[in-house]
Order: structure tokens, then C-alpha cells, then sequence
């Protein structure tokens, strides 16, 4: 098999959103060929490793602070060895990626990063869910409420919600009271905007629970779901329901482009 990266380098390989079968073929084969592998074990598939070879050095980040996991990854190129660092969905969101990139640059360690499936649009999959329609939303956010880490006030959620468009909260599933009144204070969305929560999407145990903002925090709360869930909101969730008002410009039989004369 054709190397995927070279020797003494790190690749942060994106697991994608639980389902084994969604990483990318590359980032499975990079699990194939890693002689070191550090993955996030709170949220990647265990049964990823099952690709590792029966020499590969598997490291759980869960229990390891930053420097620890440096360590490893330094450590193992300036043994010579293919180093993965697994991390949930794709690795350029919530993935604290930039401080272990800047690190590896003071060590001059190489390295590559490979993308992978967000929770997003495995949970966009679940629902069977378009997230931008003609005519409803031709936009998506990806934010999330402030919790240790803080959000820069001009993101705060009530001035993104302002907006509108179809939006989607990482890390924010256990504040559904303050992410509904957020929501509210935009102005834009009222107690009639659907929302639907998807528990680990993509798991044997996903769960989805819908509503609208009126009822979406009790129905959660009812639920018990309080971590590992999507937050996703806006009129484009009605469709399903309700029908798509107004069909897409690039099947329509009146419409050329570039591959197609009308
Ligand atoms: N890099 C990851 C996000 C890491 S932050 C990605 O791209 O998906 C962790 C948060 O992501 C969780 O709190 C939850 O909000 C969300 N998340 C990750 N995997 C998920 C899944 N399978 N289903 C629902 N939400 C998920």
C-alpha cells in the first residue's frame, strides 16, 4: 500500500462523528501505517483501532494534559516512527489542534492534517435533513455557547441568531435553557422555529428529539440528554413537514450551467 505519510511525522487524522465506516480512506489507512497512535477517547470510536497494526503504540488522550500528549507525538517522530493524532469529527473544530501544531513547529516536527465527517452533517444524515434551502436558509454557522471557554462577545449566540439561517451548537447541549433564550433575543427566531437535538449521531445509541423553541429544552431535559449532542436550529427543519418552497435552481429544467443546457 502507497505510504499515506512519511516516517518522523505527525498526522492529525479526523475520526469523523462515531461511526467506524465514516472516516476518510485516508485516515484509515494512516491508522494502518501508524507506528504511534494518541486518540481523544472521550468521543472516538474504539473500534477504530481495530485498523491499527499489532505494533502500534495506542495512546487514550482523555487522562493526558497538552504536554503529555507532545511528548508522545515528538517522541515518536524523533524515533523515526508514523505518529496519528486521532481526533473527534473533523480536527479544525473544537479540536485544539492549533496548540499542538504550534508545539510540533518548535520541535520542528512535520506534520499534515486529514479531514474528516463533523458531527454537523452526521447529524444532518440522521435527520435526512437539508440544512440550506432555497428560499428558507442559505447559510449554516457551526457556534456553541460559552462554558469554560468563553465566546468573543460580538459571537455571543442572541447577536448570531439575529441573523437567522439554519445554525448548529457544539458543546452546548446541557445550557438548553440559556441557548433557547439566546436564541430568542435575536429577534429573528420565535417559539415556533424548529430545533432538533441529535445524541450521538451515528452511534448505535443516536437519539433525536424535535421540537420547537417553545419545547425543545423540556423535551431534552425529559430525555436526559445533557453531553454529546447537536443543537440545530432554523426553518430549513420544517421542510420535512412541511414541504420545500421553493425547489432548487440547479435541477431545474429552465436553468443552464456549465454542465447542462436548459
Ligand atoms: N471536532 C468535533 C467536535 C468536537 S467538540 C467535530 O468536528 O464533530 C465535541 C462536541 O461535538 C460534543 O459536545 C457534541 O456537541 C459534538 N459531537 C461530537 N460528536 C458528536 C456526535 N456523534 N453526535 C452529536 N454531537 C457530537
Amino acid at each position: 500500500m502507497a505510504e499515506v505519510f512519511p516516517t518522523g511525522t505527525v498526522l492529525f487524522v479526523g475520526a469523523g462523528p462515531g461511526d467506524p465506516e465514516l472516516i476518510t480512506v485516508k485516515g484509515f489507512k494512516a491508522l494502518q501505517q501508524a507506528d504511534v497512535v494518541v486518540y481523544a477517547g472521550s468521543l472516538v470510536n474504539p473500534a477504530l483501532l481495530d485498523a491499527c497494526s499489532e505494533g502500534c503504540e495506542i495512546h487514550d488522550s482523555a487522562p493526558l494534559n497538552l504536554d503529555q500528549v507532545l511528548a508522545i507525538l515528538i517522541a515518536g517522530c524523533r524515533a523515526g516512527k508514523r505518529v496519528v493524532r486521532l481526533h473527534t469529527g473533523d480536527p479544525a473544530l473544537y479540536g485544539a489542534i492549533q496548540e499542538q501544531m504550534e508545539a510540533l513547529d518548535a520541535a520542528a516536527v512535520d506534520y499534515a492534517v486529514v479531514p474528516g465527517v463533523t458531527a454537523t452533517f452526521a447529524a444532518a444524515a440522521s435527520l435526512r435533513q437539508e440544512l440550506t434551502l432555497p428560499g428558507v436558509s442559505q447559510s449554516l454557522v457551526l457556534t456553541r455557547l460559552a462554558g469554560r471557554t468563553p465566546v468573543p462577545a460580538a459571537e455571543e449566540l442572541s447577536r448570531i441568531a439575529a441573523n437567522g439561517g439554519t445554525l448548529c451548537l457544539y458543546l452546548s447541549v446541557g445550557m438548553m435553557e440559556t441557548l433557547v433564550a439566546e436564541l430568542l433575543a435575536g429577534g429573528h427566531f420565535t417559539e415556533k422555529t424548529p430545533a432538533a437535538v441529535v445524541y450521538r449521531a451515528s452511534w448505535p445509541d443516536e437519539r433525536i428529539v424535535e421540537g420547537t423553541l417553545a419545547n425543545i429544552a423540556a423535551r431534552v431535559a425529559a430525555a436526559d440528554i445533557d453531553r454529546q449532542a447537536l443543537v440545530l436550529v432554523g426553518d430549513v427543519l420544517a421542510a420535512r413537514r412541511a414541504g420545500v418552497p421553493e425547489k432548487s435552481k440547479l435541477y431545474d429544467p429552465h436553468f443552464s450551467h456549465g454542465y447542462r443546457r436548459a
